[in-house]
């Protein structure tokens, strides 16, 4: 009969514990947001990781800082990133990431030597391909110094430049075939030479 009572007593603090916790959840203040008559507030997007973007340059802000390295594409356990250096010093001339293979690892912005590279706070891209998921983000750079200092992001679903993506994704094979036949010149002057 004791026990009983005490299973009784036990099982309604349990209970009541729950409860407070329910209550206390209830009553604080909401962590989402209702989209799209609402929209994240910018300064709650500060670690949001959304998609790489190309850092700004100092003395230009549609510069890229990289330099080429190439140290992001070969950590990248994704194979996402296409980075071609051009003909000017260290400068990329192509700069290609492919966000639908990207799993946000950071690795990239991590090793990067020149702080070229970090996670943008872009949340609200659409897109109905995979292709325009291949993003130039040397062209990215130079369209959001045009637009001028960075803004916070607007509550519109942000989609993706209509072709973009599609030329980016073109550049991109065009880009491998490029390095595959530069890796099969310089295989077979290595089998010359040996
Ligand atoms: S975040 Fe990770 S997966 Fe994405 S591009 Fe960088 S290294 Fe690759
Ligand atoms: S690691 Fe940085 S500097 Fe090197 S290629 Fe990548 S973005 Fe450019």
């Amino acid at each position: 009969m004791i026990s009983a009572i005490w299973d009784n007593l036990k099982g309604l603090y349990s209970l009541l514990v729950g409860m407070c916790i329910t209550a206390r959840y209830f009553f604080a203040p909401r962590k989402t947001v209702h989209y799209p008559r609402k929209v994240v507030d910018p300064e709650d997007l500060a670690a949001y990781r959304g998609p790489l973007e190309l850092t700004r340059g100092k003395d230009d802000e549609s510069r890229t800082r990289c330099i080429s390295c190439q140290m992001c594409a070969k950590g990248c356990p994704g194979n996402c990133i296409t980075v071609v250096k051009g003909a000017e010093g260290k400068l990329p001339s192509t700069w290609l990431y492919d966000f639908s293979l990207c799993c946000l690892c950071g690795a990239c912005v991590e090793v990067c030597p020149a702080a070229a590279i970090d996670f943008s706070h872009r949340l609200y891209l659409v897109t109905t391909t995979r292709e325009e998921l291949v993003m130039d983000l040397l062209a990215d750079l130079k369209s959001r110094a045009a637009a001028g200092p960075l803004k916070p992001e607007a509550g519109a679903p942000e989609a993706l430049e209509a072709g973009g993506g599609a030329a980016a994704a073109a550049a991109l094979a065009e880009a491998v075939k490029s390095s595959k036949a530069a890796a099969g010149a310089a295989g077979s002057a290595v089998r010359k030479e040996g």
